[in-house]
């Protein structure tokens, strides 16, 4: 059989630890033998980061703005541990943060649904797609301790000079201090998206934040929703049959675990981190969770949602087999090879990742999976394989319907 062609290369980020070590088998047993894969190559893993002052980052991010489309592998944020395992040359930022802004955008997180596997909540009929805010926050801030006697002022200057400051607190003893920021363009570009991915799938879409708090910034974000819901997307969502609703995240948080699914739940940046490790918990695994970044100016970055998962990679150091769950790096390049078949009208190149998602789903159907699935699974005859045996199972099913 003949390899399906591409045109444009993909942006291709790998990454850490077992995720690495999966990156390299997906290639080689799923991808390679099908797809004449073009692809632009970025190590993004840790020792390769700290070698090029993490420059090979931006590089990356770059380039998925030159190509439009990129997939990342699982890569480790250094705490301090790290900076000492690896001894780095500092403690290098989170990638992740770095592309996403550099790129801007909304991250969009959807569960992979299969037979046999129940949500943890009975209630949940459907996936909960988590829209989070790619920019800002937390992600760039500022922090710095504040001793004891010192005084912490907020204050900005303005383009002719003049200042206005508040104060934040003045420290009897030692503390802490942090400033963050967003940007309208970058608030205004993440309503849009999700106005759009709602409109795109025909979901409601649910927004939160915490704006009774915060009655300056997060009430930024809900007025600039409010806003362009009404003067652009409101008549689209009337004949489309959805809604828009805005409430406050703990209202949203208790609303979402009684819900029946089948939604998009926006969130600012922290708290889309936060509530998506929970809600793919809560669908069975963070190993089947798709993630995809969206800019606003069309470039896609694909991802697993999950880490590296170091557990798995100590041990798989010290020679034993691990069963760590390819899913959602499978998915993550299964949605940017689709993606670059849309943008380059490669019907071949779409079909072969449509086929590379069933084959996966058809796999664990069929009682062959990780053993993080075998615990959740309630199909009968099912067996735990390990990630090498389960990577070829899959590739048994794709060969047969290619
Ligand atoms: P993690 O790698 O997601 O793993 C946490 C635990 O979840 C694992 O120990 C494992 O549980 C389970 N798990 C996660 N993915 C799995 C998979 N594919 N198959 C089977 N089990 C899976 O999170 P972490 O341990 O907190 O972080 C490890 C490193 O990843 C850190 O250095 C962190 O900086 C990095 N990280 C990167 C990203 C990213 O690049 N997007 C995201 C999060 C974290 P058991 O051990 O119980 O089997
Ligand atoms: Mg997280």
């Amino acid at each position: 059989m003949a390899k399906i062609q591409m045109k444009t290369p993909l942006v291709e980020m790998d990454g850490d630890e077992m995720t690495r070590v999966l990156w390299s088998g997906i290639k080689e047993k799923l991808i390679c033998p099908f797809v004449d894969l073009k692809s632009e190559y970025y190590d993004l893993g840790l020792p390769h980061r700290d070698e090029t002052d993490d420059q090979v980052t931006k590089d990356a991010a770059e380039a998925i703005k030159k190509y439009g489309v990129g997939v990342k592998c699982a890569t480790i944020t250094p705490n301090a541990q790290r900076v000492e395992e690896y001894k780095l040359k500092q403690m290098w930022k989170s990638p992740n943060g770095t592309i996403r802004a550099i790129l801007d955008g909304t991250v969009f997180r959807a569960p992979i649904l299969v037979n046999g596997i129940h949500p943890t909540v009975s209630t949940w009929k459907k996936p909960i797609t988590l829209a989070r805010h790619a920019y800002g926050d937390i992600y760039k801030n500022t922090e710095m301790r504040a001793p004891a006697g010192s005084r912490a002022e907020l204050c900005v200057t303005d383009k002719d000079g003049n200042e206005t400051r508040t104060l934040i607190h003045d420290f009897a003893g030692d503390g802490i201090v942090m400033g963050m920021h967003n940007t309208d363009a970058s608030i205004s570009g993440f309503a849009r998206a999700c106005f759009r991915f709602a409109l795109d799938c025909k979901q409601d879409l649910w927004f939160s934040t915490k704006d009774t708090i915060s009655k300056i910034y997060d009430h930024r974000f809900k007025d600039i929703f409010a806003e362009i819901y009404e003067n652009e997307f409101k008549a689209a969502f009337e004949e489309a049959g959805i809604t828009y609703f805005y409430t406050l995240i703990d209202d949203a948080v208790a609303r979402v675990i009684r819900s029946e699914g089948g939604f998009i739940w926006a969130c600012k940046n922290y708290d889309g981190d936060v509530m998506s490790d929970m809600v793919a918990t809560a669908f069975g695994s963070l190993a089947m969770m798709t993630s995809v970044l969206v800019s606003p100016d069309g470039n896609y970055e694909y991802e697993a949602a999950h880490g590296t998962v170091t557990r798995h990679y100590y041990r798989y150091l010290n020679g034993e087999q691990t069963s760590t769950n390819p899913v959602a790096t499978i998915f993550a390049w299964s949605g940017a090879l689709r993606k670059r078949g849309e943008m380059d009208d490669l019907p071949e190149l779409q079909a072969f990742a449509d086929k590379l998602e069933k084959a996966t789903i058809d796999t664990i159907e069929g009682g062959v999976m990780t053993k993080d699935l075998i615990g959740l699974s309630t199909i009968e005859n099912k067996r735990g394989v390990n990630s090498d045996e389960f990577l070829d199972a899959i590739a048994e099913n794709l060969a047969k319907t290619l």
